[in-house]
């Protein structure tokens, strides 16, 4: 390797920005190192990590002794500290596992018998006990189990504000670049990406979710395949905040945990998911599925209402044959690190996945500690947290504060300038919906998008044309109009 090459040689390349490789940017950068992450897609989070139920699992679920256990009830613990530093909404709002029969009540006790082995803290409630806590479940319940520890988080939040920490810490990324080839040499790996560009690293992390057994296979192994399995939802408008306070869950079954009932952390209400077998790209919603979910969300709570719909979608589960997750370094491929098939609870373990490989490659590197390392990012304002006179003071300040952009979302052009202006920001409209959430409310973005567009391209400095709603080649005009700022 010449001088050249060995100063462009990376330390540690991870390919996915997904929650998994974004919490293992965050904590690497806590070294000093040389890192960076390849995102086939134009914005961090845009698979599962964007498009899951957002609950960090208390823990009692996954079979004692799997990785699955250990790095749920460490990561759940992790939760109030870090989201304090990385400025994200998280709420421990306990979670109830219901009963509806003799044989549910069965699980029940094998699921506190789980969690007593994991660690967990869970009671069981009788039928009153639940009601009291949640009077507008259905009168079938035999009980519940309870876990205080279960809390909800923006998923969205959690893993761009991950990414942002690790760039603010030194981390470099690179959006749009999908990995299609890697090769061994000597001391060190080169990675290629589609259009031929390619990083040398002496390390790689394949943090890939549903195409992480597609990217161990480019160094010519196949330990693990990927079974896609999607999840589809109903959002229901923040209507009542008292309606449903807890989590809840069906029992569990071997597919799944059911369809649950849960407020969003921005206070929606969540509403599934289905689990069926798809194909890796298949994010379409149906009718059929939609109404067994229905059937099953009215069995639990009866007048749950579902006039308040404003939106449904669905997400994929990089779901593998192993049955746990897998995170390993090849034995074959020394410096080649799998962390795949992080299906649920992965969003719930993703701060102690990070943590957890992080140190492994701190060790195999023998790296020092990043001194300038700082766990905070800059914090967002919260409008509805400033109160009316501080509020006031700051639109005089700077007027973009007071021009509401997303009526329903209560989203001020101020709040999009600055998720546009930070490290790891937006440069998509689905980019500023997930960091401020103008289009997350009632009218779905049909009243605020196209001011959004405009914002994008006068900002970016860039034709309106050029903007986009997510990927490359979903530009929202075809030209810009006549009349519009970037006329
Ligand atoms: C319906 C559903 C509900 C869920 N609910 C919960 C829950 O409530 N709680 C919980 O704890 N967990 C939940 N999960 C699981 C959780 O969402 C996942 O475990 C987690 O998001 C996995 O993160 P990841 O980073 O491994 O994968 P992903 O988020 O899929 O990220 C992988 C990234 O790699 C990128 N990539 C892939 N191939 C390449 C390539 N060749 N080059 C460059 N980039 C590439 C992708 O574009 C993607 O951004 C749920 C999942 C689903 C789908």
């Amino acid at each position: 390797m010449n001088k050249e090459e060995k100063q462009k040689l990376y330390d540690v390349i991870i390919i996915g920005g997904g929650v998994i490789g974004c919490s293992i940017a965050r904590y690497l950068s806590r070294f000093n190192l040389k890192l960076l992450l390849l995102e086939k897609h134009n914005d961090v989070g845009d698979e599962a990590s964007g498009a899951n139920s957002g609950i960090v699992h208390s823990g009692y679920d996954p079979l004692p002794g799997t990785k699955k256990a250990y790095f749920n009830v460490r990561g759940n613990k992790m939760f109030d500290e870090v989201v304090k530093e990385l400025d994200v909404s998280f709420k421990r709002i306990g979670s109830l596992t219901l009963s509806f029969s003799d044989e549910d009540d069965k699980t029940l006790l094998e699921l506190k018998k789980r969690g007593d082995e994991n660690g967990v803290e869970t009671k069981i409630l009788s039928k009153e006990e639940t009601l009291k806590l949640e009077p507008n479940l259905s009168k079938e319940i035999h009980g519940a189990l309870f876990a205080s520890s279960a809390g909800i988080v923006s998923p969205f939040a959690l893993t761009n504000n991950l990414m942002e920490n690790a760039l603010d810490n030194g981390a470099e990324l690179l959006l749009n670049t999908e990995v299609t080839k890697i090769k061994k040499k000597v001391e060190f790996y080169r990675v290629f990406e589609k259009n031929g560009l390619f990083f040398d690293t002496k390390l790689v992390v394949n943090a890939a979710g549903l195409y992480s057994d597609k990217i161990q296979n480019l160094v010519g192994e196949s330990d693990f395949k990927i079974t896609p399995r999607k999840g589809e939802y109903f959002v229901l408008d923040h209507f009542d905040n008292n309606f449903i306070k807890h989590t809840i869950f069906m029992c569990p079954t071997k597919v799944g945990k059911g369809v649950l009932i849960s407020q969003t952390a921005s206070g929606n209400y969540l509403v599934g998911p289905s689990n069926d077998e798809c194909a890796v790209d298949d994010v379409s919603t149906d009718s059929l599925t939609l109404s067994e979910i229905k059937k099953t969300a009215l069995k639990i709570c009866p007048s749950l209402p579902f006039e308040e719909t404003i939106r449904e979608f669905s997400g994929i589960r990089p779901n593998s044959d192993i049955d746990d997750f897998i995170i390993k370094e090849s034995e074959k491929n020394p410096g080649f690190y799998t962390v795949g098939g992080i299906m649920s609870p992965g969003l719930a373990s993703s701060l102690a996945i990070g943590e957890y490989v992080s140190e492994l490659i701190e060790k195999k590197l023998n790296l020092e500690i990043n001194k300038n390392f700082n766990q905070y990012i800059r914090k967002h304002l919260s409008l509805a947290k400033l109160g009316e006179e501080k509020y006031n003071e700051l639109i005089k300040e700077d007027p973009r504060y007071g021009h509401m952009v997303c009526r329903c979302e209560k989203v001020s052009e101020g709040q999009i300038l600055d998720a546009i202006h930070r490290n790891s920001g937006a440069r998509t409209i689905k980019g500023v919906k997930k960091r401020v959430r103008p289009g997350f409310g009632k009218c779905q973005g049909t009243f605020c998008e196209a001011g959004i567009a405009q914002i994008l391209a006068r900002e970016l400095k860039v034709d309106l044309s050029e903007i986009c709603y997510s990927d490359l080649g979903t530009n929202v005009l075809l030209k810009a109009h006549k009349g519009s700022e970037n006329d």
